[in-house]
């Protein structure tokens, strides 16, 4: 019932996207404004904010950028690839709206439409995190500047191993930018270690003043300690400095274990294949604390992104037609912005971290659900499947609530009339988007 009712709505949505440039072209191209009145006077209010160049309808956005407006079916085409595709890494709604911003487009239903797209990614759904779950506790240190102090980690064993036989991601992330750097492996000794920090930290980013790691004997061995000292690197390991240390590496690895589960759902051996993909993704994504892609943060511009060749924004056209001299100026200007930019990301950083102290006192919500709802369920270790542990989904389903009892639990069936379990607690209950 429900889901007929969303869907009807959804198709007058995409039919109003369609259209909804038509007046403006009208307007611009042949000077037509609606016969209406109200509607006459509406466009010619809203049109102050558009140009029209190229062929092409631009927007002027509230912070003076010119964004080309799009269609129905190229917003579509821009919501698919900015959640899903090359670039995308999964993100929330209104992380994507950001993103489409940066790429400069824009269409009237932009922000509801990248609500409604995140909510229903089927993979996004599956791979959620238990709800009840507490943020991330942070640690207290605030970097200074970019490549100042880097995190790493490892994470594995991997179950199932990729088909190369690699069992293990090392991972490293500044705290400052976010910026993140991993490579898989079969196994990962004291030298590979070095290595990794040599190839990826050092001779890319320089000396930094100090890396944190865990206790692993990886990263407790003779050759670490020689490299930090040749270094004069402060190699410091978190349960012996303080025990949460390193909750911004946990969270990076977070990010990147998610990442190939949800790009490869039926392939995912292949999954060391992704990783340069998933780091590409994930530099070029907004992170919340910096309210910064770790990129910009890095190069002081936003990436060209893949999709952006392909469907070309106003800042492509525009970079094309300037002279190089001009160009040059421009780079120079921008970089002058990014001890600005870079400044307002620390900022961030420390809000942030005020914010999570307040969201770890905030009371979980209770959830119930109706008879014919759909749900996913948890999985958890008694339901005994057969995938490992890193890559499996989170979630299972969707199925119907199919009896509400008493005291929260519900009876569940699947779409073929069977019912999956006995009944369950709706605390590993919650709903699917169709
Ligand atoms: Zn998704």
């Amino acid at each position: 019932m429900n889901l007929e009712e969303e869907k009807g709505e959804d198709n007058t949505k995409e039919r109003e996207d369609e259209d909804w440039s038509k007046p403006f072209l009208e307007y611009f191209q042949q000077a037509i404004l609606p016969k209406d009145k109200s509607l006459r006077e509406q466009i010619r209010k809203r049109a102050l904010r558009f140009v029209y160049v190229n062929n092409t309808l631009y927007r002027r956005s509230y912070d003076q950028l010119w964004l080309q407006c799009i269609s129905g079916k190229e917003a579509q085409q821009v919501m698919r690839e900015v959640h899903a595709g090359v670039c995308g890494a999964h993100q929330s709604g209104p992380k994507m709206r950001l993103q489409i911003k940066h790429l400069g487009y824009c269409w009237p239903s932009l922000v509801s439409d990248c609500e409604r797209h995140a909510r229903r990614c089927h993979a996004c759904q599956i791979n959620g995190d238990f709800i009840h779950q507490h943020p991330n506790p942070l640690h207290p240190t605030v970097a200074s500047w970019p490549f100042d102090m880097w995190g790493t980690d490892i994470i594995g064993p991997i179950d199932p191993p990729s088909a190369k036989g690699h069992r293990y991601i090392l991972s490293a992330t500044d705290y400052f930018s976010k910026w993140a750097e991993a490579e898989a492996y079969k196994e990962i000794r004291a030298e590979d270690v070095v290595r990794f920090f040599k190839k990826h930290v050092l001779y890319r980013f320089g000396t930094p003043r100090r890396i944190i790691s865990d206790n692993r004997t990886a990263f407790k061995s003779i050759k670490v300690y020689h490299f930090a000292h040749q270094h004069k690197i402060d190699w410091r390991y978190s349960s012996i400095y303080n025990p949460r240390a390193n909750g911004l590496a946990e969270a990076f690895n977070k990010t990147l274990v998610r990442l190939p589960r949800k790009m490869t759902r039926k392939t995912y051996r292949e999954w060391h294949e992704k990783l340069p993909e998933t780091l590409w993704a994930y530099r070029t994504t907004e992170r919340t604390p910096t309210q910064s892609t770790p990129y910009s943060l890095v190069f002081g511009v936003e990436a060209v992104l893949p999709l952006e060749v392909e469907l070309p924004s106003l800042r492509i056209a525009i970079h094309n037609e300037m002279p190089f001299s001009k160009q040059a100026q421009l780079r120079l200007e921008e970089l002058e912005a990014l001890d600005e930019k870079r400044l307002i990301a620390q900022q961030n950083l420390e809000l942030y971290r005020a914010q999570m102290t307040r969201a770890y006192d905030k009371l979980t919500r209770p959830r119930t659900f109706q008879e014919g709802e759909l749900v996913l369920v948890l999985r958890r270790p008694i339901l005994g499947r057969h995938h490992g542990p890193k890559f499996s989904p989170n979630w299972e389903g969707p199925y119907i609530i199919d009896r509400v009892y008493e005291g929260g639990a519900y009876l569940l069936i699947d779409k073929d009339g069977n019912h999956p379990m006995t009944p369950i607690s709706g605390r590993y209950l919650k709903k699917y988007y169709a």
